[in-house]
């Protein structure tokens, strides 16, 4: 029987991505504190390998090994104190930002960036190198990392990006903070990290939402807008056909100010959002999700969006994580699950002509989400580049699914763009070389710290990027 979800029990588990695409078996192993953690790295279990796993909220097989042994940071999950003068707060890489959020927020202080769901890990956050509505403006997560520890089979390592100093153990150290940052766990396991807070005065948003009729107005919109807003983010309707397609409803916002509040609201402390009590129980009917059923809630929620409505407050957790509502909601695809697909690219051409062919094969998406990134990190593996990206969620099962990604992505490789890792379950290998030119780095830096080759996924063993194996 396959394990429900996190936390796992040690042992032979069946582990799944988020997607539940791709299931396959591991010793899971739950380490107590950080010297075990150092202890499995430095003499591994026998096997095909070692991943660490936060909560498994990437969508494919990251967090995975099949036949070898993967690391739950389950109870690595401390919050220190945090610094009031710098924002800066040191956690066990195995809380959660939920966590994270429960500590913070009521302090003043928000996450730096949050994806999608508050039920990440911070090891995961790093390790994806996260991003959320406001790359634009503040990058991505470990952008707001001021420190690392990671124990790696060659020994433990206490990482600072930029602090000052000359010379190879320098530099040694920068290349290894930034492999880790977006390296997807193939660096060694974070163990903790310090990460810079932003100071916010209330847990509400103020919101800007403004509905468009087609692709070209809503990402005009977002070019000449975009710099006056700290977030922003389009849900796209990637069903839409003819002179509607990619139609979008575009919220953007910022954290609101006391005055923003009514009087009544101004007073008491903020409060992080709880967890979510409703549950999906199990995994839905095959055929609920289809492209008639898809592209009428579609309808549904564009009609029912405003044409225009200014400085709407807005709690914290609808705006940043309306998904987290409803726990399990990834079983409403059923058996076969779905697969989660996003892309970036430069040029804004490709996001339009990747809708087009989707709409034109009535691929049943819910709304897709069309963000603008800034400037990258200095990861070899990190995703976020300058330009477009697009996320859609996908059921498994359409039999032209494969053979039109595929397509996609060969177009988004030609125009210097990539696949985002943390979602991917299908990539073809071939094309991982053209999207991430830097994977020599990377793996310079993975043979200092791991000669034998022992960190490795099924995402790792599906992309080539596994090193050779050496018995210790
Ligand atoms: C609803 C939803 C919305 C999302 N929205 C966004 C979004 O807006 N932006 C975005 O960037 N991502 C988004 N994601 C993806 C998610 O943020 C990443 O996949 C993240 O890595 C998941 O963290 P996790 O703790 O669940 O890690 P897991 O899924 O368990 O692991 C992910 C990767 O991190 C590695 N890893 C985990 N812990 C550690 C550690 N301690 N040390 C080293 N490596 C580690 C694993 O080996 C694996 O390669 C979303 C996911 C969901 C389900």
């Amino acid at each position: 029987m396959p394990e429900p979800g996190p936390p796992y029990r040690p042992g032979r588990r069946v582990l799944r991505g988020w997607g539940r695409t791709a299931p396959t078996a591991a010793d899971v192993v739950l380490p107590a504190d950080e010297a075990r953690v150092a202890e499995l790295l430095a003499d591994p279990p026998p096997g095909t390998g070692v991943v660490p796993r936060g909560l498994g909220r990437s969508y494919g097989d990251a967090a995975q090994c099949a036949g070898g042994t993967v690391v739950d940071l389950a109870q690595l999950d401390w919050v220190g104190g945090i610094d009031e003068a710098t924002g800066e707060v040191e956690v066990g890489a195995g809380a959660s930002l939920q966590r994270l959020l429960e500590h913070a927020l009521p302090r003043g202080w928000f996450l730096p960036v949050t994806p999608g769901t508050r039920l990440v890990t911070v090891g995961g956050a790093v390790a994806a190198d996260v991003h959320g509505k406001n790359h634009h403006r503040d990058g991505s997560f470990a952008r707001h990392v001021t420190a690392l520890t990671l124990a790696t089979p060659n020994g433990v390592r206490h990482l600072v990006p930029g602090r000052r100093g000359r010379g190879a153990a320098k530099a040694e150290d920068d290349a290894l903070f930034w492999a880790t940052a977006g390296g997807m766990g193939l660096t060694g396991v974070v163990t903790r990290a310090t990460v810079r807070l932003l100071p916010v005065e209330t847990d509400r948003m103020l919101v800007d939402t403004d509905r468009y009729d087609d692709l070209g107005a809503v990402m005009a919109a977002m070019e000449s807008g975009d710099d006056g807003y700290r977030y922003s983010v389009a849900w796209v309707d990637c069903t839409a056909t003819g002179r509607h397609t990619g139609r979008a409803v575009l919220t953007r916002g910022d954290h609101a100010r006391r005055e923003d509040l009514p009087a009544r609201r101004r007073e008491g402390l903020p409060r992080a959002p709880g967890t979510s009590r409703l549950r999906i129980p199990r995994p839905g009917p095959r055929h609920l999700l289809n492209p008639l059923t898809v592209a009428a809630f579609n309808e549904l929620w564009f009609r029912h969006a405003p044409r225009h409505r200014v400085a709407e407050v807005l709690p914290l957790a609808g705006f940043f994580h309306p998904l987290d509502g409803v726990a399990d909601w990834n079983l409403l695809y059923g058996e076969r699950g779905f697969l989660q697909y996003q892309f970036v690219v430069a040029d804004g051409d490709v996001v339009a002509r990747a809708i087009d062919q989707l709409a034109a094969n009535r691929v049943p998406s819910f709304l897709a989400v069309l963000k603008r990134f800034g400037p990258g990190t200095p990861g070899p593996l990190s995703f976020p580049t300058p330009g477009w990206t697009l996320a859609l969620d996908v059921p498994m099962g359409p039999p032209a699914l494969g053979a039109l990604l595929d397509r996609i992505d060969e177009m988004v490789a030609e125009a210097g763009g990539r696949v985002y890792l943390a979602k991917d379950a299908r990539l073809r290998p071939d094309l991982v070389r053209t999207m991430y030119p830097r994977l020599d780095e990377l793996q310079h830096v993975r043979r200092r710290v791991d000669p034998a080759g022992v960190l490795r996924s099924d995402l790792s063993r599906r992309l080539g990027l596994d090193l050779d194996r050496k018995e210790p």
